[in-house]
């Protein structure tokens, strides 16, 4: 591997920037002192920048002092927490009760961070970076927000990248599809509206227990036997909520779960088959499914040209045995989706996996691998580099 001395002299001082971030977790869109945190930062290297985007975002930049080009890159890193505990011991555990840096954001925002501190100091290059630091990514949407305050109308971004630690990947290891990269993700809610009664007497009753059991088992063939199989969709029922008592049928049951898919048309065929299933298995039992269906981030589909141009970088900077460029793509969901619908693009997964570090995302016990800190910042520094010499 070919990191550059100056990076890897950075390792302590982003280590300690990436453990302060860790120990101060923040979520949804109030990352207050995250944002601060990073200000303070940008403002100690003479680094411009604008805040207020998705309130809490912000958007800094570097000219190159090669000449005069208007071509511009950007360059994103998520910022947000999750609402959950942590249950690691270490000193720089969270110390916001119920908040988590379990997706390795602190990470990712440290890695920005050192990129343009690095680039702030090395400018040799001839156009404009952008370093786009967003919150709310775990399901707030922050990365569309950014884009409605104004990101990609104040600035002229030409493409845009994002990095994302993987853990089931090997330290310094990358991963990238010239395609669909993560799933479209949709959410909806259902109510299953019976008749309430007296247990003993559930001929008088109808029982909304029974009637949305029937539909979270119903549910299970559209992915099955509606779905394409050599197409990826999923659908889960991950909340169910009815009852009161032993003796008591309650007259209505909630259910609540979540879509992944890839295409488009597969999208709409779910929702319409979820749509049919609850209404028509209600309706068979006198009951009736009031149903709200949530579109929520698009797929995250990576440009072809764009994550071959990034992954040949990251080959030239691990090797090419360490660049899977075929990988499968993951269901989960990310909101770079909507910036890759606007701009040309790739993102991609880094690995983090060694001997400590192998608990998986949004668990309690991960941690971010700080020995991935110089490689990523590498890569976006090579990234930057090779871009505007292209
Ligand atoms: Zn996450
Ligand atoms: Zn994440």
């Amino acid at each position: 591997m070919a990191i550059l001395n100056s990076i890897n002299q950075m390792l302590n001082e982003m280590t300690k920037w990436r453990k302060d971030l860790h120990k101060n977790p923040e979520i949804g869109l109030k990352e207050k002192e995250t944002s601060q945190y990073i200000q303070t930062k940008l403002k100690t290297w003479q680094i411009e920048y604008k805040s207020g985007y998705a309130n809490t975002g912000l958007v800094a930049w570097i000219k190159g002092n090669k000449g005069n080009s208007k071509k511009s890159i950007g360059l994103r890193a998520d910022m947000d927490a999750l609402p959950m505990p942590e249950h690691n011991n270490f000193e720089h555990k969270s110390s916001n009760e119920g908040m988590m840096h379990a997706c390795g954001h602190d990470g990712h925002t440290t890695m920005l961070l050192g990129a343009a501190k690095y680039l702030k100091e090395n400018p040799n290059f001839d156009g404009t970076v952008f370093f786009i630091f967003q919150p709310g990514e775990e399901g707030w949407g922050g990365g569309k927000m950014m884009m409605d305050d104004g990101l990609f109308k104040d600035f002229e971004i030409d493409e845009v990248y994002a990095l994302h630690n993987w853990p089931e990947l090997p330290l310094g290891e990358f991963g990238v599809t010239d395609g669909p990269m993560m799933a479209a993700v949709d959410e909806f809610d259902i109510i299953v509206e019976g008749k309430g009664g007296h247990a003993a007497l559930p001929n008088l009753a109808v029982d909304p227990i029974v009637i949305a059991s029937q539909i979270v088992l119903s549910m299970q063939t559209i992915v099955s036997r509606f779905i394409d199989p050599v197409d990826k969709a999923l659908v889960s029922i991950t909340k169910i909520h009815g009852g009161t008592a032993y003796n008591v049928i309650d007259d209505k049951v909630s259910l609540n779960g979540t879509v992944r898919t890839f295409k488009n048309e597969t999208r709409v065929d779910i929702e319409k088959k979820i749509k049919e299933i609850a209404s028509g298995i209600a309706l068979a039992n006198n009951a009736k499914a009031h149903i709200q269906y949530y579109n929520k981030y698009p797929p995250t589909i990576n440009h072809k040209e764009k994550s071959i141009f990034a992954s040949d970088v990251a080959k030239d900077l691990v090797g090419k045995d360490k660049v899977f460029t075929n990988i499968n793509p993951s269901m989960g969901g990310e909101d770079f989706s909507y910036m890759l619908n606007e701009k040309p693009g790739s993102y991609l997964y880094i690995g983090q996996k060694d001997e400590n570090h192998y608990a998986g995302l949004h668990t309690s016990k991960y941690d971010f691998n700080d020995n991935l800190l110089p490689i990523g910042v590498n890569f976006w520094v090579e990234l930057v580099n090779k871009y505007f010499s292209k």
